[in-house]
């Protein structure tokens, strides 16, 4: 492989080029430090205007003022499922939780170990091919949160609004789907994401709390899980994972450069669109797995007339340099991961290569 593919994966995923092109330029000798950003202290100067950069750098893009703290931490978006109701399901209360996949499903069980839940929704029915309405939604009586999952990596399916439930701490897990888009984060009180899809490489959770969630976190759980302690420390009471931290900031910066989320939701919109008219224009070769009004702009999933042909497209894709199409096992068929750094011209490919071969084998 001489050329960079078009990656399609799911995560961790493609990232932009002039990003992997600034950390090539800094590796060896991060402005005159001498040494890349791996080998420094995480209590140094240069580390500390990182970490700073990078909160502000994420507030600026969501919005956010001085009631809301990014957070930088280990453990994935899985350690949330736990970290969440560990910090904020007290005895006696109920956590409610909206099923629209398998992360939320591994959310909802993780928090129910520790604690009473609700399931407020589900669209399990049809195999998550849908978000649920307003309407279908059932809460508790004052739940401790309501925690969702705003794109469903897996089944290609994306809230479109997001609800609003008040004075009841709305948590999301946006993994998959965080800055692609403009939305009022100021509803949200908190939002987690592992950066592995649309903010970076592995290894760094972000993690983005309202103050006053932060005030009511509980403090008698062990300290690497409590959100106070690590609010209190700007995400260096411990080693962070100082390296992913950077490419992050590099990700922010580079957002801010496209024209921020306006920006990045219209290219979105026009990517997601190419491979979606291909789907829709092809008269049943190609079957969406999602409603039409639940599509996600970050994750396109569709099936081929039988497994054989599925196979063969992702074969013959990978041939000419479009990787990671191949879907999840509980969906079949295939993925097309689309995050803000992919490229339309990757979009555009594939497009054209769906087009191609169902003229060779519809
Ligand atoms: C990938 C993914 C996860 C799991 O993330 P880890 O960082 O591997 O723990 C959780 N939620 C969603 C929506 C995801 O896409």
């Amino acid at each position: 492989m001489t050329e960079r593919v078009f990656n399609f994966n799911a995560g961790p995923a493609t990232l932009p080029l002039p990003v992997l092109e600034e950390a090539q330029r800094e590796m060896l000798n991060y402005r005159g430090s001498g040494m890349s950003v791996m080998e420094m202290s995480h209590r140094s100067k240069e580390y500390e205007a990182i970490n700073n950069e990078a909160e502000a750098n994420m507030k600026e893009l969501l919005g956010l003022g001085d009631n809301y703290r990014v957070l930088f931490l280990q453990g994935g978006a899985s350690t949330q499922f736990a970290m969440v109701p560990m910090n904020f399901l007290q005895p006696g209360q109920r956590a409610d939780y909206i099923l629209t996949g398998s992360w939320s499903e591994k959310a909802q069980k993780e928090a129910a170990k520790l604690g009473q839940t609700h399931i407020a929704a589900t669209t399990q029915e049809g195999n998550y091919k849908r978000i649920p309405s307003l309407e279908e939604i059932q809460l508790s009586e004052s739940p401790a949160y309501v925690h969702i999952t705003s794109n469903n990596t897996i089944f290609g399916t994306q809230w479109q609004s997001f609800p609003d439930f008040g004075n009841i701490p709305l948590v999301a897990d946006m993994s998959s789907d965080i800055l692609c888009k403009p939305f009022d984060a100021s509803k949200f009180a908190l939002i987690y994401a592992g950066a592995q899809k649309n903010l970076g490489p592995s290894g760094v959770t972000v993690v983005v709390i309202r103050q006053d969630m932060i005030e009511k976190a509980a403090t008698n759980i062990p300290t690497m899980l409590r959100y106070d302690i690590h609010a209190k420390n700007n995400s260096l009471y411990n080693t962070p994972p100082s390296y992913s931290v950077y490419m992050v900031n590099l990700v922010l910066k580079w957002l801010k450069a496209q024209g921020g989320l306006a920006s990045m939701e219209q290219r979105n919109l026009e990517k997601a669109a190419l491979i979606y008219d291909t789907i829709d224009g092809s008269n049943g070769f190609y079957s969406g797995h999602a409603d039409k009004d639940s599509r996600s702009t970050m994750n396109i999933t569709f099936r081929l007339p039988n497994e054989d042909l599925e196979k063969t497209f992702a074969s013959e894709a990978t041939k000419q340099g479009m990787i990671g199409l191949k879907g999840h096992r509980s969906v079949g068929g295939m993925r097309a991961s689309t995050y803000n750094a992919m490229s339309r011209e990757g979009c555009q490919a594939l497009a054209d290569f769906m087009k191609e071969f169902m003229r060779k084998n519809g």
